[in-house]
């Protein structure tokens, strides 16, 4: 029997254990230390974020944007159907109602040239989700954006290094959220970051994420005592996840290149199947560089898919399907108003997930390759 090919497995550079170490002997594991702002300005060094904050999660980073918007109910948000939960519970948590929008043809992205359609009075944020660390079409969702005055907050969870037209994503909206959960790119198990580009938010954004204090001034030694300063609440992460972050950010140009080496291993492996008509591969607009996040396939419909997962996994080799459509959610689908979103509901039915982490062996991804041919009779 062949080993077991898992989905995703956690990669360590080596130095993690060292710099949490390194951090607990410090004396101060809170947040907002050392290794906190090594990570910060890591991020706004090599992408040129205006400014970044840790939190503990990209979910907590949405949120945060969410608070910072002051998003109040009633208000509503553009945001595509086919993307996580987080994406807009953040937004639904502080009551807004979210207007989806379906999927482009080509990618999983949002359809850029349905949103101004979607625009009402009501409408506070653009919401664009960078799938797979593809590159939404950000000049036309930007010129929308201006026209009606609106600001965009980059869904930016997988999509670190990853590039529009030579800017990193997550530097175009106002806001950009980041998430570094033990299945992206970079990972500290549970963890994420705001990037800001709009320096309007940055010092608000501070206080929000401490509690509603002003806390992060008075350690600046810009105030000589701090306080309760507006709402707020506690999304900075502890030393202990920045220590461990910052081993992975060391070794980032190195987990890319092996990433790069795995998705053009399975893309080489696969092409023949698309010209041939039996399935489609990622499509990769001229305006983006990914940043090989994931590799996924998409088959003619939802059997051929469940098939195809039954057969890889009497390979012993687990693919995974992804997001179920938002808009047909138990919790959602009583409150959409909207039309089909045929796009969504095809990549719901359509798109599988290779297995795909930076250990990963050339051997593993041949078998998966081999597999998947074989189910197509090649
Ligand atoms: C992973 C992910 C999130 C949530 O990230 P967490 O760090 O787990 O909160 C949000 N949006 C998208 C598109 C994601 O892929």
């Amino acid at each position: 029997m062949n080993t077991h090919i898992a989905f995703n497995k956690p990669w360590l550079t080596g130095k993690e254990i060292t710099y949490i170490l390194e951090a607990v002997q410090s004396g101060k594991i809170s947040g907002d230390g050392i290794f906190t702002r090594k990570c910060h300005r890591f991020f706004e060094e090599k992408y040129g974020f205006h400014k970044c904050l840790l939190t503990t999660s990209c979910t907590d980073a949405l949120e945060l944007a969410s608070l910072l918007l002051d998003i109040k109910p009633g208000d509503q948000v553009i945001a595509p159907s086919f993307t996580f939960v987080s994406t807009v519970n953040a937004f639904v948590l502080r009551g807004a109602e979210i207007i989806f929008a379906d999927s482009e043809d080509q990618t999983p992205n949002i359809d850029v040239s349905r949103i101004e359609s979607l625009i009402t009075p009501k409408t506070k944020v653009l919401l664009p989700v960078h799938y797979a660390g593809v590159a939404v079409d950000m000049d036309p969702l930007m010129a929308v954006a201006q026209k009606y005055n609106l600001p965009v907050v980059e869904d930016a969870a997988q999509a670190i290094d990853a590039f529009y037209k030579n800017r990193p994503l997550g530097s175009i909206g106002a806001l950009g959220a980041f998430s570094f959960h033990e299945t992206k790119n970079i990972i500290s198990g549970e963890g994420g970051m705001l990037s800001i580009n709009d320096p309007s938010y940055a010092g608000r954004a501070e206080i929000l994420r401490e509690k509603g204090t002003n806390r992060s001034a008075f350690f600046r030694g810009e105030i000589d005592k701090y306080g309760w300063v507006d709402i707020g609440s506690s999304f900075l992460p502890s030393e202990v996840i920045a220590a461990f972050l910052y081993a992975q950010l060391e070794h980032l140009e190195e987990i890319q290149k092996l990433r790069h080496q795995i998705w053009a291993n399975y893309h080489a492996g696969l092409k023949d199947l698309e010209v041939a008509g039996k399935l489609r591969l990622p499509y990769i607009p001229g305006y983006a560089r990914h940043n090989a996040h994931m590799f996924y396939v998409l088959c003619q419909d939802l059997n051929e898919r469940t098939a195809l997962i039954e057969h890889l996994k009497s390979d012993n080799i687990n693919a995974v399907f992804h997001y179920i459509s938002l808009h047909k959610s138990p919790f959602y689908q009583d409150k959409y108003k909207g039309p089909e979103l045929q796009n969504s509901d095809r990549y719901t039915d359509t798109l599988l997930r290779l297995p795909f982490y930076n250990g990963i062996t050339s051997e593993e991804q041949q078998r998966v390759i081999a597999s998947i041919r074989a189910y197509y009779g090649l």
